[in-house]
């Protein structure tokens, strides 16, 4: 391995491997990330073998982040941020409270200085976003209402952390560390300590509150303008650059300018952006690259993890890992339901908060640079860390078999509880969608009592068409759509839905495909549909498969699959032209057979 070009090396390394594990961990029904963990041991300098650079693993990871956060804020409205403040921000606090009591009451079992039990247990308390965000992408959940409370929760805890991130070295003196740190761990800590602690607080919450500022009021106006023009020019390239260019460049201006974390920083251009819908679109597109980024942040982190550490430091490890997953999740847990929300609302954040990441390294490094935390406290975070990401998954699983038990002994001991609505910055159409969201369940969704119907995939500028031609013939048919905004349509409409993606096992499963008559593809994505087809023609060789397709290739593929029939959208769309033309259909092509 040539090693002038350690980037070129670590991200081909890191990638590569990420893959090969990954697609590793995925066929043991493992999750993915599992696999992007292990390559980032295996690429460690702990194992033997090839060592990528860890300083570059990381900033890579952070372009992993700051996409990440950027793609949040592009679903997020200041509406929906401000209508879950009720609860996240006592929530946040309350937690952060318990788990750095926790993590101080464990330092002090470990003898060390009160100053390390602070930072230990703070860097406990935050849960990494780039692991939540995973977290409910995979389960699209994050345009659901608990969706946009864990995203708001955890924009608190960021918060929180940047300024203790500018505190701990003002006050390292006084809890006895090292007064000035020789650390390099960002522009966020350019403050010095000679302003005193409520100067320092005061001007970084002025930093933040500056940040907000200019984003609302310059930002609004000079994004939109810039992204305009940029589509005058008529350059598609152009325009996905200068989506990148403001994503990265308003979250670097954050972080440098007003000591705003990158990840903030990021959230907020992607919430103003979302405000247009054009943009919205476009900047959507934008985003294959987080995938990939977000895979490095996996690899970077298990890049610093020694395997060994696990027998050398066992019981602390396990300790810290329960002030993770149990400390942390119990204290969610209570708060979320004395907020009157549901049971399953309250698993999913505990579960999603599970866990810790990138903010409690930073603060660990921190710590360490301050002479505040030792070595040691840096190794179980790191450990902590590593055992929580892997472990969250499974966290999630459990509440999903739990559930069922905990709601059948809630409903035996208490009044069911009521869903609590949004608070007073919310208005009647925004509670009838987030009801509609609501009432998603993690687990599979309940199976269809309909039989000899037709399966609609879909419900977008096709399939609502199609459905309404169903509904028109008084044909009996269901929709399975994975679109939250599309789903509460479907509702409204009155028309019987699977939610989630039609390409997993057991929401297919549960429109009943044994039972019915027809499956209408109504997707633009041919691979998703392959899928599909195959999967009902599994269950039932006799059902009738129509297709939809944007090419040859793609008509080819489906019908290689199994589909009866397959419309090429772009040929219907010429033949609608050349009836206009001629005033007549083109002669050749007969009338496929649609419904
Ligand atoms: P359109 O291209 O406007 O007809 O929209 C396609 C619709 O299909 C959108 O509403 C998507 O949310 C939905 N959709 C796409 N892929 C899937 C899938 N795999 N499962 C369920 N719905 C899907």
């Amino acid at each position: 391995m040539p090693h002038d070009t350690p980037l070129i090396a670590t991200i081909v390394a890191g990638l590569g491997l990420a893959f090969v594990f990954g697609a590793l961990a995925n066929r043991f029904r493992i999750p993915p990330l599992v696999g992007y963990l292990v390559a980032g041991v295996l690429v460690g300098p702990n194992t033997p073998g090839f060592v990528a650079d860890a300083g570059l693993a990381n900033e890579l990871a952070e372009i992993g982040v700051i996409l990440l956060m950027f793609g949040v804020g592009l679903h997020f409205s200041l509406k929906d941020l401000l209508s879950v403040r009720a609860i996240a921000v006592p929530g946040a606090i309350v937690q952060i409270g318990f788990a750095t009591a926790l993590g101080a009451g464990l330092s002090w079992m470990l003898g060390w200085s009160m100053g390390a039990g602070l930072v230990f247990g703070l860097a406990l308390s935050v849960a990494s976003t780039v692991v939540l965000l995973r977290a409910l992408q995979e389960r699209r959940m994050i345009e659901t209402e608990r969706g946009r409370i864990a995203v708001g929760w955890l924009i608190v805890e960021d918060l929180a952390m940047v300024l203790a991130l500018v505190l701990l070295p003002a006050l390292a003196g006084v809890l006895g560390g090292q007064e000035q740190a020789d650390t390099h761990v960002s522009g966020v800590l350019s403050l010095p300590a000679s302003y005193g602690i409520w100067g320092v607080v005061g001007i970084t919450l002025a930093k933040v509150a500056a940040f907000v500022v200019v984003m609302l009021v310059v930002g609004r106006r000079v994004i939109p303008w810039i992204l305009h023009y940029v589509a005058h020019t008529g350059s598609r390239e152009l325009f996905r650059l200068a989506v990148l260019a403001i994503a990265l460049g308003v979250a670097f201006g954050a972080a440098k300018l007003f000591g705003v974390s990158l990840a903030l920083g990021a959230f907020f251009a992607g919430m103003i952006m979302s405000e247009s819908e054009l943009s919205h679109r476009a900047a959507e597109e934008s985003l294959p690259l987080r995938d990939a980024f977000s895979v490095l942040f996996f690899v970077s982190v298990g890049m610093l993890f020694d395997p060994f550490s696990l027998i050398s430091n066992g019981w602390p490890i396990l300790a810290t890992l329960a002030i993770i997953v149990i400390g942390k999740s119990l204290a969610a847990f209570v708060i979320v339901i004395a907020f009157g929300y549901p049971l399953a609302t309250a698993l999913m954040i505990s579960a999603s908060l599970a866990q810790i990441g990138e903010f409690s390294f930073i603060l660990a490094e921190l710590g360490v640079g301050l002479k505040l935390l030792p070595e040691q406290g840096r190794d179980l975070i790191l450990a902590g860390a590593i055992l929580s990401i892997v472990l969250n998954p499974l966290m999630f699983l459990a509440i999903d078999w739990m559930k069922p038990w905990l709601e059948a002994r809630a409903a035996r001991t208490a009044p069911p509880v009521e869903t609590k609505p949004l608070g007073p910055a919310t208005e009647p159409g925004q509670v009838a969608s987030v009801a509609a969201t609501t009432n998603r369940e993690d687990g599979p969704p309940p199976r269809t009592t309909l039989a000899n119907h037709a399966i609609l995939i879909g419900y977008g500028r096709v399939g609502s068409l199609v459905g309404a031609a169903l509904k028109e013939a008084a044909l009996p048919f269901l929709v399975i759509e994975d679109a939250d905004k599309t789903l509460a349509r479907l509702k409204a409409d009155g028309i019987e839905t699977v939610s989630g993606n039609a390409a997993n096992a057991e929401v297919f499963a549960a429109a009943n495909p044994e039972g019915a008559r027809r499956l209408i593809l109504a997707i633009p994505n041919a691979f998703e549909a392959g899928q599909i087809v195959l999967r009902a023609r599994a269950a039932n060789p006799g059902i009738n498969v129509i297709a939809r397709a944007h090419s040859d290739a793609e008509v080819e593929h489906l019908k290689g699959l199994g589909a009866d029939t397959v419309i090429m959208g772009e040929r219907e769309i010429a033949r609608g032209i050349v009836e206009e033309v001629l005033g007549h259909k083109p002669p050749e092509a007969s009338e496929p057979s649609a419904a």
